[in-house]
């Protein structure tokens, strides 16, 4: 079985990420899309919280899981049994980093490739800081994230800006 695993901090999943989910998942039996645990960065919502969004997004995608973890991107995999690692890319200035990861992660697993998939047009633009900035003025999201979850980023944003404010 083909497994892949998709990682990243999905905060929150965006229309993007949804795209490169969706080619992803008809490359592979099974896609994992794995929330990743970076303990210094606090964000919109916590890892549970983006794992549900996630979940919400993509139940119509019957080989897609939804997972967290805080280990190692190589280790992960290893544990999960996953020979391959999906990357989106934006734009070149996505490239130097996203190589510098594919590498380091094939030195610490070496059956670990990267696949990158090129974001579809009208999504290069789109970030999930772009998502937080259109949120904060009220902009409609609905061109930018799933509409399963546009409330939940209107409703954080407000209670955000209330503590804020
Ligand atoms: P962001 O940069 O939006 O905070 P993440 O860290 O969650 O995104 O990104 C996870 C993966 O998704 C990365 O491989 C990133 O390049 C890719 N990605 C993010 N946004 C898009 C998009 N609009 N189109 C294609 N790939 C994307």
């Amino acid at each position: 079985m083909s497994t892949a695993i998709y990682p990243g901090s999905f905060d929150p999943v965006t229309l993007g990420h949804l795209n490169i989910i969706r080619r992803a998942a008809a490359c592979f039996d099974k896609l994992i899309v794995c929330v990743m645990i970076n303990s210094k960065k606090t964000g919109m919502f916590t890892p549970e919280e983006r794992v549900e969004l996630l979940r919400r997004s993509t139940e119509r995608f019957t080989n897609v899981e939804v997972d967290f973890s805080n280990e190692l991107l190589a280790a992960y995999a290893k544990r999960r049994k996953a020979h391959v690692v999906v990357k989106g890319l934006r734009a070149v200035s996505d490239f130097e980093q996203e190589v510098q990861m594919a590498v380091i992660n094939r030195k610490l697993n070496p059956r670990l490739e990267t696949m990158f998939l090129a974001s579809s047009d009208k999504y290069t633009y789109l970030s999930s800081t772009i998502v937080k900035e259109m949120a904060r003025y009220g902009a409609n999201l609905r061109e930018f994230v799933p509409c399963e979850i546009v409330d939940d980023v209107n409703r954080r944003m407000r209670e955000m800006e209330g503590k804020e404010g």
